[in-house]
């Protein structure tokens, strides 16, 4: 990344709030204490690994060779991937979607006849990445990574709040925090207790959990006498970019996510954002310099299961395209004349329809990442909600980032029932190794448990994988707008308060192909998330972004009257959650099989990252378990302290 200013910015994801509450006190506190200045010694980066010097980096060419199959190529998947490859391991990566990068990728879509790359979402690449940020190091261009310089909080109805990076360690942080703020106030800081900053900054990764874990954050914010003020605009909003609702995520997570970000975080809250679509910044690179390593990376390539034999891990299980199977049977009659009818097969549902030649039957699974297709209101087709793909009545693609077809089932009229015949993916094909790295999100997690046979001693074990779970869906939409944005309007800004509204991000601020658009048409282009949706908006996400255009025309008045002249809507379920209780049951890399390792930002890692640097770091760590075993030098792991001040 490109060396930043002195200071970063301030930003969303994690927090800094509750320390303004404990701030405050932590400024008496601390020097009351006499331990500030302790811990001003202590608030650096800490190496967790160590690489050993003295033993060899990589294994000795023609020596046999180590096979390693790596399931999942996002950052946990490509990071575990990289390691092995560098180090001498013959790596194969398998990757369900047609490209690598997981919920740090994107995907091609078309906008009025131009093809253009969109991301899975605005991701902040923060300063504290260390591992992430090492990884980047080798590959990408680091100077399309940017640094932001403010990081505004925009409560409903109240002035917004920008807050300024600054590296400053307990308690200046704090105090400086409070300083900036017109929403939060000294007074109001202290009038609430000491028990929260207490806790947070004793923050274990292990003592805290087995405090807090039992409890929602909205809950023990309660029970210490959160004052509202800051718990509406500060704790709320940030605690809500993490996909949840704060009556639902564990406390203990959400104290470590403010340790980690910014309590005790040496580098203020520091970030970068990248200018260019994460498919040519970020993983494309990634994936060539795997390849530049002899690895072989296969996309649209689902693994179905693990190969266990003997109570042995051997490999992994793909499904391949086998005979034609009859899957369905119904009525004629209850087709209607016009228009789908949705039918429940053996292989999922399916869209018919009466054709000209006969009738017609369209697997509704969209081909681009495995979502189900739905009717489309507006156009007589069919429409992926997670995406914005769009297919006409025979099933081929017509806008989004679908490019091949749904598939077509072969569908005959026997006596006035109508037969549904699918190519079933029935044949197994066993692909051997001496190691597996298991770095699929949650989702492709528990599939291939389910289809996994596992011998009897590990049952108990595998359950847990069962066990883990995803949030509640969210919404990422882009808009491009007829009406510019003001100059002076920040990157991005976390909301507060409204009723869809998590965050909006100004991508014709700082994102060059959006700036090309905005300057060409004289528009703008935002992007909205809305987070943990309420069920009854989940089936209407077009109402869902209506509703956040013009809850950001509140913070963005020029866009009051701002014509929508394209828009592309995700609807999404694959965030892994952190629910009250859940840290007993999150597994972490290690499993009962010394070849299996477990890599994803839903492993359990004991140490205060999350999100993209939890992934890298779990595939490092799923790496360095693989490169012990082979007597090899680890790669280094570092992080913010590991505990809190007062820990
Ligand atoms: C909208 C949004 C905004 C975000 N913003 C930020 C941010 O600002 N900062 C930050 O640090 N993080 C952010 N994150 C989180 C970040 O994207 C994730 O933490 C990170 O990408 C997780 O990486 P992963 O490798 O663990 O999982 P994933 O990226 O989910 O990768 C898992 C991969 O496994 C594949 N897979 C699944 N099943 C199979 C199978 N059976 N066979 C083969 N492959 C399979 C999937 O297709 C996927 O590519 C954001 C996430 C979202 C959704």
């Amino acid at each position: 990344m490109r060396e930043r200013e002195p200071a970063a910015r301030k930003h969303f994801w994690p927090t800094r709030r509750g320390f303004l509450t404990a701030g405050a006190l932590a400024a008496a506190g601390l020097g009351a204490m006499g331990t500030g200045a302790a811990y001003l010694g202590r608030a650096r980066p800490e190496l967790v690994v160590e690489p050993e010097p003295h033993l060899p980096p990589a294994l000795a060419p023609g020596g046999g060779g180590k096979r390693v199959l790596v399931v999942g190529g996002g950052l946990a998947g490509l990071s575990s991937a990289i390691e092995l490859a560098e180090r001498g391991f013959e790596v194969e990566l398998f990757e369900s979607g047609t490209e690598c990068g997981g919920r740090s990728g994107g995907f091609k879509t078309r906008i009025e006849g131009e093809e253009i790359s969109l991301d899975h979402g605005f991701h902040g690449f923060f300063s504290h990445y260390y591992n992430l940020r090492d990884l980047l190091g080798r590959v990408a261009d680091l100077s399309d990574f940017v640094p932001l310089d403010a990081y505004p909080l925009a409560p409903k109805g109240r002035p917004v709040d920008v807050f300024s990076a600054s590296r400053l360690p307990l308690p200046f942080n704090l105090l400086k925090v409070m300083a900036e703020s017109q929403n939060l106030s000294m007074s109001a800081a202290v009038s609430g207790g000491v028990g929260q900053m207490i806790e947070m900054l004793s923050y274990d990764p292990v003592a805290t959990f087995e405090r807090l874990d039992g409890i929602d954050f909205e809950s023990w914010a309660r029970e210490m006498r959160i004052p509202g003020s800051f718990y509406d605009n500060l704790f709320e909003p940030y605690v809500r970019t993490m996909f949840v609702r704060p009556n639902e995520v564990s406390a203990a997570e959400i104290i470590q996510l403010f340790h980690g970000y910014f309590l005790a975080n040496p580098e203020g809250l520091g970030m970068d954002v990248l200018r260019r679509p994460f498919l040519e910044g970020l993983v494309h690179p990634l994936v060539e310099h795997l390849q530049s390593f002899g690895a072989r990376v296969h996309t649209s390539s689902p693994v179905h299961a693990l190969h266990v034999e003997e109570g042995e891990l051997r490999g992994v299980i793909r499904k391949l395209a086998g005979e034609s199977r009859l899957v369905a049977r119904f009525t004629l009659a209850d087709l209607p004349e016009r228009g789908f009818r949705e039918v429940e097969t053996r292989i999922g549902p399916v869209f018919a329809r009466r054709g000209e030649a006969g009738v017609e039957a369209l697997n509704a699974r969209c081909p681009h990442m495995g979502c189900t297709v739905g009717q489309d209101a507006t156009g007589g087709g069919l429409a992926c909600p997670c995406h914005g793909g769009r297919f006409d009545e025979w099933g081929s693609p017509t806008a989004g980032p679908p490019k091949a077809p749904l598939e077509r089932l072969q569908a005959t009229v026997v006596d006035g029932e109508v037969l549904l015949r699918s190519r079933v993916a029935s044949r197994d094909e066993v692909i051997t190794s001496d190691y597996v790295i298991l770095a699929a999100d949650v989702g492709g997690v528990q599939a291939i448990n389910r289809n996994t046979d596992w011998p009897e001693p590990v049952r108990r074990w595998a359950k847990r994988l069962g066990q883990l779970g995803i949030c509640r869906p969210y919404s990422v939409a882009r808009q491009w707008l007829d009406r510019p944005l003001r100059e002076d309007r920040y990157p991005l800004y976390a909301a507060g308060g409204y009723d869809v509204l998590d965050e909006l991000f100004c991508l014709s601020q700082y994102h060059r192909e959006a700036m090309a658009w905005a300057k060409r048409n004289g528009g703008s282009v935002i992007e909205t998330h809305c987070y943990a949706l309420e069920d009854e908006l989940v089936s209407d996400p077009e109402r869902i972004h209506d509703t956040a255009l013009a809850e950001s025309s509140a913070i963005l008045s020029e866009l009051a009257k701002a014509r929508v002249v394209h828009r592309d809507v995700q609807l999404l379920e694959n965030v892994t959650d952190y629910p009250v209780n859940g840290q007993a049951r999150r597994p972490g890399t290690e499993t009962p099989f010394a070849n299996l390792q477990l890599a994803g930002d839903w492993v359990r890692i004991d140490l205060p990252l999350e999100l993209m640097e939890r992934a890298t770091v779990s595939g490092r760590l799923a790496a360095n378990r693989v490169l012990a075993a082979e007597g090899l030098r680890r790669v280094a792991v570092m992080t913010p302290p590991v505990r809190g001040i007062l820990a």
